[in-house]
């Protein structure tokens, strides 16, 4: 996939929901819970992350690529997201962890036995697991039920 398609993100200290359901769309979204400014700044320009923050000040510098977060509801500051850079992300849901932000890759079923619950083995079929933390994801009801709350947020599109 060409890189100006998957834009990498770095939400600042008041943005940490909306971080989290990036992740949920498959993006990689930092969320820095404490710092100056000018680090995330700088992070966000060595990593060729945009910047998404609730402050303006930080903004009209321009120092970095950044968005500014109007809202304070999640679902109005997602479509802020979408609709600034066109995010096209059907393919990608539940593609990372969404606590390490890192890439969630295929497990074998047999390898998880022993760590979902046993309704969860029998009935799904496919597992991913976090290289990070090693937490277990697979497409049951919790998995369904945020992709459904994002097809209401952002409309379509899934
Ligand atoms: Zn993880």
């Amino acid at each position: 996939m060409d890189q100006r398609d998957k834009p990498r993100f770095a939400a600042d200290s008041m943005l940490g929901t909306l971080a989290k359901w990036l992740r949920v769309m498959g993006y990689d979204a930092l969320y820095f819970q404490r710092g100056e400014d000018v680090e995330l700044e700088r992070i966000a320009l060595r990593e060729g992350r945009t910047l998404l923050t609730r402050d303006g000040e930080i903004v009209k510098r321009g120092t970095c690529p950044s968005i500014l977060i109007r809202s304070d509801q999640l679902p109005q500051q997602l479509r802020e997201v979408i609709a600034e850079l066109r995010l096209k992300w059907e393919s990608k849901v539940f593609t990372r962890c969404l606590v390490c932000n890192l890439p969630l890759v295929q497990t074998e079923k047999e390898k998880v036995k022993n760590r979902v619950p046993p309704y969860v083995y029998h009935t799904q079929k496919r597992f991913m697991i976090c290289p990070g933390c090693r937490r277990i994801y697979w497409p049951g009801t919790h998995w369904q039920r945020m992709t459904e709350r994002l097809r209401e947020i952002v409309g379509g599109g899934l």
